[in-house]
């Protein structure tokens, strides 16, 4: 399995791993590009488009079933990518990567099997008030069928889980919590230790979103305990359409397959099939195997520049954004906890946040607007949604002067 190869040196030069993105290169509007957009979708250096093409012209078949070289050969590229998953978040072993398409995908298969088997009327299963759609929705579906019921950690106006809460909504009902590890809509960093700690003293499992949690910031699961751990390539240089479910193996073990087809089984009659081994057993079909392999050359860039100095360099860009959003009349920040990753989340006085992203638009910078997919944020601070600027360390400090320029002609425009 060919390795991918970039060009980042030992000391770190920001600009030069700028630079391996051609996506950055280019100009929007007649304006050189500012991507303030990283919380929905990351960049690809040119180092994982080099391994998906390569795959494509030197490696493709079908994987798993084939006896033929081409086959073994699209199958190892697909597989490594699931060591180099087990070894970046630390799992113990390769049985519990589970290949899915994406974050929602890990969860909707988690409620589906593990709450299909384990919930019943009356039972509880606690999420957040700052959970993405797919924390919610998917539980929302399960306990719909099973006669469970949702039960929301309530947060304060910062933006952070309000703890005593937490614990005072534990009960013997609670049969699953279900947490943001990084809100994507504040940024919020929550303490999902101690969570999985508290769950774990009343035999409760844990699962962590970790969509904006894996891609800034080194992620341990054996260290966290977690129980099952979800999140997307497409969040950290990988392409979309790829995603990782960990969990351990006995629960996995434990768990009902979640859809049926070719690769997930070991023996099929018209009477009874059984079922594949882990981490098979929860991968039906065709996967998207060129996507994995993306994953893989993700990792690896990720890797050689390494998480400690991502997270740092994130941290550095977030205080200067901060900081100097702050400086503005009329922009108010929503999302001001103590832990926070490199999101920012603000208002500006009047202006509607679909009104101030297009106008910045206009200028080149990519920010989102709305409510992020997370509404019950926004009915917490009663407002239709916000702009969000989500910061990856490929940006840089010249790209938040630009939107802080940005912002200055919003509100002229608007008078
Ligand atoms: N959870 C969080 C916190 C997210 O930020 C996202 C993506 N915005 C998701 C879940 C869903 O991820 P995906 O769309 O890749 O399944």
């Amino acid at each position: 399995m060919p390795e991918t190869t970039t060009d980042i040196p030992t000391k770190i030069n920001w600009e030069e791993i700028r630079a391996q993105f051609p996506v950055l290169q280019q100009e929007v509007n007649g304006k050189k590009l500012v991507y303030l957009d990283n919380g929905a979708s990351s960049q690809m250096p040119k180092s994982v488009s080099d391994r998906i093409d390569a795959y494509h012209k030197n490696e493709h078949a079908n994987v798993h079933r084939g006896i033929h070289s081409l086959s073994q050969k699209a199958t190892d590229a697909f597989e490594a990518t699931r060591s180099k998953v087990r070894d970046f978040i630390n799992a113990v072993s390769l049985e519990e990567i589970i290949y899915t398409t994406g974050t929602t995908d890990s969860i909707n298969l988690v409620a589906q099997s593990y709450g299909r088997k384990n919930f019943k009327a009356g039972d509880e299963i606690l999420v957040s008030e700052m959970e993405h759609h797919a924390n919610i929705v998917p539980w929302q579906m399960i306990a719909e069928e099973t006669g469970a019921k949702l039960k929301v950690i309530p947060m304060n106006d910062e933006g952070e889980l309000i703890m005593d809460k937490f614990y005072e909504l534990f009960s013997d009902k609670t049969k699953m919590v279900a947490v943001v590890h990084v809100s994507n809509a504040l940024g919020t960093i929550n303490p999902v230790e101690e969570i999985i700690a508290a769950a774990h003293k009343r035999n409760v499992p844990v699962l962590i979103d970790g969509a904006q949690a894996v891609p800034h910031s080194k992620v341990d699961v054996q260290a966290l305990d977690a129980d099952f751990y979800a999140f997307s390539a497409h969040k950290m240089c990988g392409p979309t359409g790829f995603g990782i479910l960990y969990g351990k193996k006995d629960l996995l073990n434990a768990m009902p397959p979640y859809r049926g087809g070719g690769d997930m089984i070991d023996k099929v009659t018209f009477e009874k099939t059984t079922w594949n081994d882990l981490p098979h057993k929860f991968e039906a079909g065709t996967p998207p195997i060129s996507a994995g392999v993306g994953l893989g050359a993700g990792i690896d860039f990720l890797n050689q520049i390494g998480m400690e100095a991502i997270a740092e360099r994130e941290h550095e860009l977030l205080e200067y954004a901060t900081e100097k959003l702050n400086q503005i009349e009329g922009l108010k920040i929503v999302g001001t906890a103590d832990k926070k990753a490199s999101v920012i989340s603000f208002l500006l006085d009047g202006i509607h946040p679909t009104d101030a992203g297009t106008i910045l638009d206009q200028q080149g910078i990519a920010v989102r607007t709305g409510h992020h997919c997370a509404q019950p944020i926004m009915q917490h601070y009663e407002i239709p949604g916000t702009l969000r600027a989500s910061i990856s360390f490929y940006n840089n400090e010249e790209d938040i002067d630009r939107l802080v320029e940005g912002i200055e002609l919003v509100k002229e425009f608007f008078g």
